[in-house]
């Protein structure tokens, strides 16, 4: 058969970038197993001959109902499956669904019936408030980043902000590139509603919010500008963390530092 790819080299590239941030997520150890979900809107890529491909399963509740995400395309990771794999095999691992006109169910429209991840309900819940909203951004994240994973253990970690200033003092560029910072979303039960609106809501200040012993979850333009953030937070996390290793206390930048940072580079915090 086809694949969905054939031809459409906008939506090709868009597919080997998510891949391509597969690997990342696996050779950096984030994306043991099946762990970490990556959900991309690409309805902006969708021409006539897509919108006229029959699916190939049956219609699928979503759990929720979604006003904004009518007739919208997205690519999913398959539930069950390995980063490691979608990296090499995108259409393998993960497929491309069309949200049914009750904005609550969805089909599968190619290449294969692979199931999407469990996490679907949380991924399209954010999708479905960016498309509210007129946002410009486009893939959501969820991975296991084991330095930031690891100073989620920390409570006084966890307080406001604490974590946004500690990782933005120790490298220039992580301000710069992660400009709104980190929000912390507190433990919940993995796959739980709960978890998801505490997610909903910590994302209208931040592009990544940190989930207390679990991981992070990422929005993004695209699945790369999505990686990047957790990536830039990820590398002061391993400096923050080098410098205690080696018997120290790392300074920091100043907070003078700090705001000559914002106004130079016209940061929004
Ligand atoms: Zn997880």
């Amino acid at each position: 058969m086809k694949s969905i790819l054939e031809g459409r080299p906008a939506l090709k590239k868009e597919v080997d970038k998510i891949a391509e941030v597969a690997g990342y997520l696996w050779q950096n150890g984030w994306a043991e197993r099946n762990g970490g979900n990556i959900t991309v809107n690409i309805t902006d890529l969708v021409d006539d001959g897509i919108r006229a491909m029959k699916p190939i399963s049956d219609v699928i509740k979503i759990g929720e109902t979604l006003p904004h995400l009518k007739g919208c395309y997205f690519f999913c990771k398959g539930t069950q499956k390995r980063m490691r794999d979608l990296a090499r095999w995108p259409m393998d691992n993960g497929s491309v669904i069309r949200i049914l006109d009750d904005c609550a169910s969805y089909v599968i429209i190619a290449d294969n019936c692979v199931m999407p991840t469990s996490e679907l309900p949380s991924h399209l819940l954010v999708h479905d408030s960016l498309v509210a909203s007129g946002s410009p951004y486009r893939a959501t994240l969820h991975t296991h980043p084991i330095e930031l994973v690891a100073m989620s253990h920390n409570r006084a970690f966890l307080k406001k902000d604490v974590l946004t200033k500690l990782l933005w003092s120790m490298i220039p560029e992580t301000k710069a590139f992660c400009p709104l910072g980190l929000g912390v979303v507190p433990y919940e039960v993995p796959g739980s509603n709960q978890l998801a609106q505490s997610t909903l809501n910590e994302l209208s200040d931040y592009d990544v919010v940190l989930w207390e012993k679990h991981g992070v979850f990422a929005k993004g333009l695209d699945i790369m500008d999505a990686f990047d953030q957790v990536d830039v937070l990820s590398k002061s996390a391993k400096i923050y963390i080098d410098s205690k290793a080696m018997g120290f206390e790392p300074e920091g930048m100043s907070d003078q530092q700090m705001a000559d940072l914002t106004r130079i580079f016209k940061l929004p915090k």
